[in-house]
């Protein structure tokens, strides 16, 4: 029901599976003689106004000539897989995390590790670890050895309200360092579902949350998670995974502080938070740009938590990685720092309200401002710093076992079938595809 498109473009995650075709590229020097790289993205307008713009700096800046090749979110997985197996790799190009085993495995990304620890120009240590961590790869396990590609940016996946509502309502307003216990929270979006005209049809909702994005949060708040610690076992057959899986189908069918599935479909629920009609909702940095035109007030605040009482949520990330056949690898380099860490060109981006910076001390500069919402911008760092993860099928070889959960989830969310006996049938399948996939790597 949210922008799942706008989403995919930060996860990326759709791009390695079954991925099985070496590569590499083709570079073309130009008639000048000029050092020539190709570089492929993927993004909405702004995000390729922005890009254009700081791509155009680094070639006066470097008398390198690049080639942008720019697709939409979804055409991305697609028209890379015909590059590589066309062996034109480009140059430069965005990777997921999801991405790094297979493209190791298949010879397609370069270790860039000696290049930028070396470099002069990029200082490691001003860029989240969560970032730089999230396409480091042992030969074993993601998120740690060698570095293959640098943070295109850190999505921390945040939680927000409409201020507006809730002080028309009544509602105290939450509390950006503690966050709502599940009852708390299902009290306030209670007094939040009303029917405001009194014409018999409700006209506002506490919420109205997509599973695919949002259970995680109340899983691991509630002390469960996907996997065991070696990423070998399927664990969500736990009693506090069922717990919080069943508490986020109750908020519709118990509850009912969400739109109805037939309300959904009229308007789906992005575009009522939109509208002002719900009351809490996912906030992401690549909201900000549209979100600027909201019409009432709204914050960030962390989401509810579980029995744990520690809240929790997922940060995304998009890397940014270089060809392993690139003719110029060192040049190649200098455009991926450029891009993941040059001052000018993140405060391009920055601008662009498509992401928050990469860099951490440009970011706490770009928190303390409170004068543009969210106030709370804090809490995006928070997330990036101390507590946000890597969405569980974001680090193994595919994501297929990850993707099996919400295949068959719609019974548990129409409150059909008990979230207990679900993932009870569904560890097996996951369990079944989370060993292929180990398998696959090697592992
Ligand atoms: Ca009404």
């Amino acid at each position: 029901m949210m922008k799942s498109r706008s989403i995919a473009a930060t996860l990326g995650m759709v791009v390695a599976a079954g991925l099985m075709l070496g590569g590499c590229s083709a570079p073309a020097a130009s008639e000048s003689g000029e050092k020539k790289l190709t570089f492929m993205f993927r993004g909405g307008e702004d995000e390729k106004k922005a890009y254009e713009k700081a791509v155009a700096q680094f070639e006066k800046d470097n008398s390198v000539d690049v080639d942008i090749i720019v697709t939409t979110a979804d055409q991305y997985a697609t028209k890379l897989k015909a590059a590589i197996a066309g062996k034109q790799v480009p140059d430069v190009f965005y990777i997921g995390p999801g991405d790094v085993q297979a493209y190791v495995q298949n010879g397609i990304v370069k270790d860039i590790t000696e290049f930028v620890e070396k470099s002069d120009t990029i200082d490691l240590d001003n860029i989240w670890e969560y970032g730089i961590d999230s396409y480091r790869f042992d030969g074993k396990r993601v998120g740690e050895g060698a570095i293959y590609a640098l943070p295109k940016d850190v999505g921390p996946f945040s939680f927000g309200y409409n201020k507006t509502m809730l002080e028309k309502a009544g509602v105290p307003l939450p509390d950006k360092d503690r966050p709502y216990t599940f009852d708390e929270f299902v009290a306030a979006t209670k007094k939040l579902t009303a029917d405001t005209n009194g014409d018999g049809q409700l006209d506002q909702w506490g919420t109205g949350l997509n599973v695919q994005w949002n259970l995680q949060p109340f899983v691991w708040s509630n002390g469960g998670d996907w996997l065991s610690e070696d990423r070998k076992k399927v664990t969500v057959d736990t009693p506090e995974f069922a717990e919080a899986l069943q508490w986020f189908a109750d908020l519709q069918n118990v509850h009912k502080v969400t739109p109805s599935v037939a309300e959904a479909q009229t308007l789906d629920t992005y575009q009522r938070w939109m509208k002002g009609e719900i009351g809490f909702f996912p906030i992401a940095p690549w909201d900000l740009s549209t979100y600027k035109k909201l019409g009432f007030e709204w914050d960030v605040i962390p989401y509810p938590a579980g029995k744990t009482g520690k809240t929790a949520t997922w940060t995304g990330t998009l890397g940014i990685a270089v060809s392993e056949g690139t003719k110029y690898p060192a040049e190649a380099v200098k455009l991926v720092e450029y891009l993941t860490a040059n001052k000018e060109a993140q405060q391009t981006l920055v601008d662009a309200s498509i992401q928050i910076p990469n860099l951490k001390d440009m970011a706490e500069t770009w928190a303390a401002d409170t004068s543009a919402p969210p106030a709370n911008k804090q809490e995006f760092l928070q997330i990036v710093k101390d507590y946000g993860r890597a969405l569980p099928g974001g680090n193994t070889f595919n994501a297929e076992w990850y993707d099996e959960l919400f295949t068959n989830i719609q019974p548990v969310l129409d409150g059909k079938q008990s979230a207990k006996d679900y993932l009870k049938e569904a560890q097996p399948r996951m369990q079944e595809f989370l060993d292929s996939a180990n398998q696959q790597a090697g592992n």
